[in-house]
């Protein structure tokens, strides 16, 4: 199998990451092309409000005081009754935003090609739990696990199974019926850690949990894509007096609408959350995001495995990136809480700082790079060689140019990697004289997508 390109290639791969691709490319693509809209350039645009959770806020901030940005958006999003991505499925064209994984099939199964590299780089452990957060529609999950299939030869001797973090019930049911069809089934009791399980159809156990503490342990790859974005962040903003927590009020002039407020004197958030040296004049902090970050880490250090965290964010730099989706246009953060989507950058500086030295962090790099490393361009030619439909045709290289467009998603959207220590460790050095060695000292094993894929 052969991937074509036209360029001077040279190796510095892997041979097999280079045969896993060749052989995940040679399988044609199953339609998901949608009119490619993303959360990130859009106009402002008036909603309806939703009063139920209106109320319940400003009830509750008129009874005990302004709240945190953090309670707010935990709020909106999941309280466990009118959240947001409790009660919708707001992904696609028909909702309010699209993902990676729903514009293009390719995205999913670079992705499946990065996991089954990385559990090669981990010595090819007997049992692979693959763990989602977040996961959709389960278009990722799936598309991963059609790279599994095709990669039965590699992979078949693993006993592999699926946990997917996910607190929608809608949502999870969508996950359900993309990947097992009819064959899950609702635990019994509401309070069970794993509340549905379920089959593909080629026998993979799947289990769906409310949060990671409840996935049992063991070699894992992680996924989260576009799931930090979505964890609450506290806001804070430097006063001649100090760091200040910016809140959530009630809007003294209109009781039936919030507003900011900045904290008259310093918040447990605030005393601990900012960082001594910070320079920025206002920051976001996602404490949640950092100690979820904490416990995947722990989780690699001890029984090995990856994660790969791929979001919109920036490496330390922004300050002010809270705001709200619906239809597919901005929405108004404090309009209609629970109706539209919530999200901030994900700090990845932040999030590599609190990882800790236990376990190696990779990047972050740009979505474009990312992709291209793990050979998108080859993938896209391959298929265009195939495609004689004039619109089939279209719609690849308009799904190819969002994905890795810089002005699209291919800069604003940054891959983050945790690796077991071992998985970076120089290869250990043959027998041999002493002087001779060290000037060939071997590099450490490449990692795919974060480094260049180049073929010989
Ligand atoms: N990864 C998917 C979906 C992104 S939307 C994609 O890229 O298409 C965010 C996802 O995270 C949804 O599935 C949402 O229900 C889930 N989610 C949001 N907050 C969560 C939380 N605190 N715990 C578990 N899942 C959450």
């Amino acid at each position: 199998m052969y991937i074509s390109t036209n360029s001077r290639m040279r190796s510095c791969f892997g041979v097999q990451t280079q045969q896993l691709i060749s052989r995940v490319f040679s399988h044609p693509v199953t339609g998901r092309w949608s009119a490619a809209q993303r959360r990130l350039s859009s106009t402002p645009g008036d909603e309806k409000p939703r009063p139920s959770m209106l109320r319940h806020l400003t009830s509750r901030i008129k009874a005990t005081g302004p709240i945190t940005v953090a309670e707010y958006m935990r709020e909106a999003l999941t309280n466990p009754v009118t959240g947001y991505y409790v009660t919708n499925d707001m992904l696609g064209p028909d909702g309010d935003f699209i993902t990676s994984p729903e514009i293009s099939q390719i995205f999913g199964e670079l992705l499946g090609v990065w996991i089954v590299s990385e559990w090669i780089g981990a010595g090819r452990p007997e049992r692979l739990q693959l763990v989602e957060l977040g996961p959709g529609k389960g278009s990722l999950a799936s598309d991963v696990l059609r790279v599994f299939s095709q990669l039965q030869s590699v992979v078949g001797g693993a006993s592999l199974s699926l946990h997917l973090v996910e607190v929608s019930p809608v949502l999870s049911r969508l996950q359900a019926h993309k990947l097992t069809g009819t064959q899950s089934r609702e635990a019994d009791a509401e309070d069970e850690p794993v509340y549905r399980r379920g089959e593909t159809a080629a026998g993979l156990p799947v289990s769906w949990y409310r949060r990671l503490e409840d996935v049992p342990t063991g070699f894992s790859i992680f996924l989260a894509h576009e799931f930090f974005d979505a964890l609450p962040i506290h806001k804070f903003q430097r006063t001649q007096r100090g760091w200040r927590e910016v809140m959530v009020d009630v809007d003294p002039e209109k009781t039936d609408q919030l507003r900011f407020v900045v904290a008259p004197s310093p918040t447990l958030a605030s005393s601990t959350l900012v960082q001594a040296d910070e320079r920025r004049p206002h920051v976001e902090v996602c404490a949640e995001g950092g100690v979820l970050v904490q416990q995947l880490a722990r989780r690699i250090e001890a029984d090995g495995g990856a994660a790969l965290i791929a979001d919109y964010g920036h490496d330390g730099t922004k300050t002010d990136t809270f705001r709200g989706f619906k239809g597919h246009r901005l929405h108004d953060v404090l309009s209609s809480p629970g109706a539209a989507d919530l999200t901030a950058d994900v700090d990845f500086s932040f999030l590599r700082r609190v990882a800790g030295e236990g376990v190696a962090c990779l990047g972050p790099v740009t979505q474009r790079t990312f992709l291209k490393n793990m050979g998108i361009d080859s993938r896209m030619q391959v298929l265009l060689r195939n495609c004689s439909d004039a619109s089939t045709r279209q719609q690849l290289i308009d799904s190819y140019d969002v994905l890795t467009n810089a002005a699209k998603m291919g800069e604003r959207f940054l891959f983050f990697g945790l690796l077991h220590r071992a998985r970076l460790a120089t290869p250990p050095q043959p027998d041999g004289p002493k002087l001779e060695i060290r000037k060939k000292r071997p590099a450490p094993p490449p990692v795919a997508g974060f480094t260049e894929l180049s073929f010989s």
